[in-house]
């Protein structure tokens, strides 16, 4: 069977190799033409249509050991799916071998301990609701289809970011399959090294079966809502936006969107979600919604679960997406401004926030190796469409739109945004060092290169 290498180069791979691979799996491997192939190799983001030669759907952690030993021995081109939901592709390629972790998708929670321990495969949605089951919660995305696997690898932003810190400040432990296929449990006290890699440095280590995170009281009902203005107040509402966020709790999330609504001429609105009581969140929001007479406030008693599902129809699987990102250290009159020449009128567009401050600053920026504690948002503009046709067009525009942004952010959120190696190192700033060391002592030959990739030099 034909198959790329990790240099690029062909190979064949020999049957009875692969039939012996196939007989050690719990799970199932899969080639072109198999039952279930298409569906394994397929992303959220429809640009991204490649055939792996081999797909190991895994089903535990010796599955994923036996797999990346095999990827090592042949040297083949490796990529490894969570939720599938990179923007950039990385979780699936061309003729090499990908392990997919759909089969371990499985979130347990011990409730006396309050610690959940989520399968590598499993998506944020299994997150919350296993964890809300038991009134308890941690952080996640705001996207109840993303994998837990590569967003918290990254970071991880959430609504309760600001609470509890970002998904990786709630990791305790995890389980790694590392390129040499041994499989380690790792934690403060375990491999603390390489503890600190995943927590921001992606998945250039290894394959994580297991995250163990820490868990948080809560009740279901929380303050949430949006509150809209027609996008003509953009620059009031934003600059009193950037006041009024310097002030709020912790308890407190707010986060700015600029898109226009089929209909509309446009709209500036902001996602608010307040996790503690009530009362105090009515009164903290009170100078928000009062200001500029929105056109709507939406703001009341909601579920989060329900309310962490609200933009997965918006964000449907199966249609070409290109965005990018920057991190802002604060809200100046030139980022207002480039917000603004940046916004389109058209409805596939849209401008949005991930807000942090609170408890993610509280973490220093080497504490982990996610370098952007300091940064009080990540802004991002992303495009969405899906005739093939347009993809040149849509790219280019996107790009320009963002030029008038970007100088007014520094650096980037890795797993919103794929960059060339120097400006990958650039960015990683005071860990990139110590993320060469952990690669060059784990991953040697950069097996695992699919990623915001830290290049090995040894
Ligand atoms: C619709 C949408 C909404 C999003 N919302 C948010 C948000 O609210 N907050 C936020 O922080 N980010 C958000 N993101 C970005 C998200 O964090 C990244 O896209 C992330 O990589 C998705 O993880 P995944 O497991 O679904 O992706 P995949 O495509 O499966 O993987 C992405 C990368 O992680 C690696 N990887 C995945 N799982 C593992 C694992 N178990 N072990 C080792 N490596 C692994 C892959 O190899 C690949 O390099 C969003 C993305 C999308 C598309």
């Amino acid at each position: 069977m034909p198959a790329i290498k990790l240099s690029g180069n062909e190979t064949v791979l020999q049957k009875a190799a692969v039939n012996e691979l196939s007989g050690s799996l719990r799970g199932q491997l899969l080639t072109r033409g198999d039952a279930g192939y298409d569906d394994a190799r397929t992303l959220w983001n429809a640009m991204h249509d490649r055939h792996p030669a081999l797909i190991a759907r895994c089903a535990d952690v010796q599955d994923v050991s036996t797999a990346v030993n095999f990827a090592r021995e042949h040297e083949l081109l490796l990529a490894v799916k969570g939720g599938g939901h990179s923007f950039p592709g990385k979780s699936v390629c061309e003729g090499g071998m990908m392990i997919d972790l759909a089969g371990m998708k499985t979130v347990r929670v011990d409730p006396d301990r309050r610690r959940a321990y989520a399968g590598g495969g499993a998506l944020l949605y299994d997150l919350d609701k296993a964890s809300l089951d038991h009134g308890l919660v941690t952080t996640a995305g705001v996207v109840s289809h993303t994998g837990v696997g590569g967003l918290t690898l990254g970071g991880g932003f959430g609504r309760l970011n600001r609470k509890y810190g970002l998904t990786i400040d709630n990791v305790v432990s995890a389980r790694i399959v590392t390129a040499d296929g041994k499989i380690r449990r790792i934690s403060a006290d375990e491999d603390p090294d390489l503890f600190w890699g995943i927590r921001g440095g992606g998945g250039n280590f290894g394959v994580v079966t297991e995250f163990e995170f820490a868990l948080h009281p809560t009740t279901r009902r929380m303050l949430g809502g949006n509150i809209v203005w027609p996008v003509s107040k953009a620059r009031d509402v934003l600059a009193f936006f950037a006041e009024y966020a310097t002030g709020v709790s912790d308890d407190m999330y707010v986060a700015p969107f600029m898109v226009a609504p089929p209909g509309t001429e446009g709209i500036i609105g902001i996602d608010v979600l307040f996790c503690g009581d009530p009362a105090a969140g009515e009164k903290e929001l009170a100078p928000l919604r009062s200001f500029g007479q929105p056109a709507e406030d939406g703001v009341t008693m909601v579920d989060y679960l329900e309310y962490q599902t609200q933009f997965d129809g918006a964000e449907a699987h199966g249609r070409r997406n290109y965005i990018k990102n920057g991190m802002v250290r604060e809200f100046t009159p030139g980022l207002i401004d480039g917000m603004i020449e940046g916004f389109t009128l058209d409805p596939n567009t849209s401008l949005f926030f991930h807000t942090a401050g609170g408890v993610v600053a509280e973490v220093g920026d080497t504490d982990t190796a996610f370098p952007h504690r300091k940064a009080v948002t990540m802004i991002g503009i992303g495009s969405t469409w899906t005739a093939p046709a347009e993809d040149k067009q849509r790219i280019a525009e996107l790009r320009r739109r963002w030029a008038l942004v970007e100088p007014h952010t520094g650096g980037f959120y890795a797993n919103l945004r794929e960059e060339t190696a120097s400006r990958t190192e650039k960015n990683f700033g005071p860990n990139y060092d110590r993320l060469v060391a952990l690669k060059n002592a784990y991953d040697p030959m950069n097996l695992f290169r699919l990623n915001a990739n830290v290049t090995p030099t040894v």
